[in-house]
């Protein structure tokens, strides 16, 4: 497929190799050009130019406004992308904003699907996220290929697209609130006399999942940089995430909890550390 892939961060890189190791022809855009110039594919000079032609649009972006910007306007994809083809959106976005694109995009007798992703940046080089689609069937069939040569499996969440992004945010919730637990975890046993490590392989084993350990071993170890995830973009997450709760009359009262934990973290300048920094909150608390 003729692919303008738009956003090569940590997360857009790797899913964007994969993609082109899958065959698939692509033009970049990044708008910081440098990035888009070292990635070894044809440069578009807009993400306008990038769309046309595109069987597909994929964005992967840091949040809203970044895809706002790249989307609408007279240089957005929505402008260059002919009929019939499609905008998938894998960015962590708010639930509005999803329905807005699709509204936009259906005005332009163009497609549109948000199809979020699990896995962090080693994951996506790595060809192993979890990729969350929710869309219209016909559209999401025609972009499965896509999500094969990203990610290991596909979980169809629902036909309207937003449906997507409330899941996705709902599962970042989960993270987020697990790497609190650690951090609160932590901070008591250390002052217990009890190492890190030692709890971890517990937990490990009882949770049985690469998320506990992954994210567990970074906490312990506190190696925080560089961020697979920055700490500004997980606030940005549990934002919405609330949002998403308020718009279904649904309150998550512990995802307010976790916002002020990372609202702090901001506030000692933590915001490109990775969002497992949140737990040296906790250890501050405890006076560690
Ligand atoms: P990132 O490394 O910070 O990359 C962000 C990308 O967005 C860059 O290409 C950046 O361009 C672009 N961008 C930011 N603001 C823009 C604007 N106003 N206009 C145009 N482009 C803009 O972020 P990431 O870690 O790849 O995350 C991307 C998305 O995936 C986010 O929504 C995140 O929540 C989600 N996600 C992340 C992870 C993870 O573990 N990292 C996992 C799953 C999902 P420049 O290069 O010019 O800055």
């Amino acid at each position: 497929m003729k692919i303008a892939f738009i956003g090569l961060g940590n997360m857009g890189i790797g899913m964007a190799h994969n993609l082109q190791r899958a065959g698939h022809e692509l033009t970049v855009y990044n708008r910081s050009r440098e990035k888009a110039d070292a990635f070894g594919a044809r440069v578009a000079d807009s993400p306008k130019q990038a769309a046309s032609g595109a069987d597909v649009a994929i964005t992967m972006l840091a949040d809203d406004r970044a895809v706002e910007d790249v989307t609408f306007g007279d240089h957005g994809i929505a402008a260059g992308l002919p009929r019939g083809s499609v905008h998938v959106s894998s960015s962590t976005i708010s639930t509005a904003l999803s329905r807005r694109l699709a509204a936009v995009h259906g005005g332009h007798q163009q497609g549109y699907v948000s199809a979020p992703v699990f896995g962090r940046p080693d994951a996506a080089e790595a060809k192993r996220l979890l990729v969350v689609p929710a869309g219209p069937a016909d559209l999401i069939e025609r972009c499965q290929p896509l999500f094969d040569a990203i990610g290991r499996q596909t979980f169809v969440i629902g036909s309207e697209p937003w449906q997507a992004n409330a899941l996705k945010l709902c599962g970042n919730f989960m993270i987020a609130s697990m790497l609190e637990s650690f951090g609160e975890a932590f901070a008591t046993l250390k002052k217990a006399g009890v190492e890190p490590h030692t709890f971890l392989d517990v937990m490990s084993t009882l949770f049985g999942s690469p998320v506990y350990a992954n994210y567990g071993k970074i906490i312990a170890d506190e190696k925080f940089e560089p961020a697979g995830f920055a700490l500004k973009l997980g606030l940005k997450d549990v934002r919405l995430v609330l949002q998403t709760a308020e718009e279904c009359a649904s309150p998550m009262p512990i995802a307010s909890v976790v916002r002020d934990r990372l609202l702090s973290a901001m506030a000692h300048g933590q915001g490109e550390l990775d969002w497992s920094s949140i737990a040296r909150m906790s250890a501050k608390q405890a006076g560690l």
